[in-house]
């Protein structure tokens, strides 16, 4: 992989090579990070984060329930990803806003110091190229996700991700693009790194945060999109075999943006292709950027 020259490390820019750790720092060995994952995109105005500040403070959020106490304002961490980006002259690109206990001391409650980065990097579609027009086949994953009372959900912690890293794993080992969750209720819960809508007689429905599930800022953006556009949203406990008898299905993420998915465990997802109301979402989402969906919220940060 190529490397971008430039990232920002404890309150200064460095070069990408020097922004290093002691391998004793206590995320390393208990997962105790929190972090963020933000896309830049091309707009006709010219680059713009997409909702910045609400990233950002899901940051904050996530380091405080594990008593992390970033050195930095939400205000100097926007700075840091906006400098980022223009640092290495990116347009396109996905921000890693991360905090993390770093070295000083050893014991799981030990209070360490905070170390913040933020680093930023090209990436085209998350889950391959190709797949926002044609979808995935994806598969129940025979991991669970956690149940609410063992690791919040609702923290972007780093520990989250062992979850997921077995979720996607799986299946990809079984040939499938990614993996979709049950939560310990045996109800869905969502994918590997990204919240799941299934579209019934024109509408969305989607899990609740209960399901264990990461409140997704994606998630909520097709939520507000979708319902001033006219789209009835439910918010409900939704059983496995819903996937299979939906008319539409799509993962959203960040990262993953808005995937269709055509198959669940080799079943046909309605006619096996995107449907009608996933392409009104994809059409409504991307248009914040190519200015075809006005931008009522500010959601749109210019660099
Ligand atoms: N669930 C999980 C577990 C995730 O990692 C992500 C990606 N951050 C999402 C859902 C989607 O969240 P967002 O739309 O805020 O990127």
């Amino acid at each position: 992989m190529q490397y971008p020259e430039w990232i920002w490390h404890n309150g200064a820019i460095k070069r990408w090579a020097d922004a290093t750790t002691h391998v004793m720092s206590h995320a390393l060995h208990y997962g105790s990070s929190v972090f963020e994952g933000i896309r830049c995109y091309e707009t006709p105005n010219g680059p713009a984060i997409f909702r910045l500040n609400d990233h950002n403070k899901r940051l904050f959020a996530s380091a405080k329930i594990y008593d992390m106490q970033i050195p930095y304002t939400l205000e100097q961490i926007n700075a840091a990803c906006h400098e980022v980006i223009r640092r290495n002259n990116l347009t396109k690109a996905y921000l890693r806003p991360f905090a993390y206990r770093g070295l000083g001391g050893f014991g799981l409650s030990a209070d360490t110091p905070i170390d913040v980065s933020v680093a930023t990097w090209f990436m085209g579609p998350y889950l391959g190229d190709g797949v926002l027009e044609a979808g995935i086949d994806a598969c129940v994953s025979s991991w669970q996700r956690f149940a609410p009372n063992t690791i919040p959900a609702g923290a972007k912690a780093g520990g989250n991700y062992l979850s997921g890293q077995l979720i996607a794993r799986e299946a990809r080992r079984l040939g499938f693009g990614e993996g979709i969750a049950l939560a310990s209720t045996g109800l869905l819960s969502e994918g590997a790194g990204e919240n799941l809508f299934l579209v019934f007689d024109g509408a969305l429905h989607t899990t609740p945060v209960s399901a264990a599930l990461l409140n997704g800022i994606t998630r909520n953006t097709i939520i507000t999109l979708a319902r001033d556009a006219g789209i009835q949203v439910i918010e409900r406990d939704l059983p496995r075999e819903y996937l299979y008898l939906c008319d539409e299905l799509f993962m959203c993420g960040t990262a993953a943006e808005i995937t269709p998915i055509r198959s669940v465990d080799g079943k046909q997802v309605g006619v096996g292709k995107p449907g009608p109301v996933t392409r009104q979402i994809q059409d409504l989402f991307f248009g914040l950027f190519d200015g075809r969906t006005p931008d009522t919220y500010g959601w749109l940060d210019p660099l």
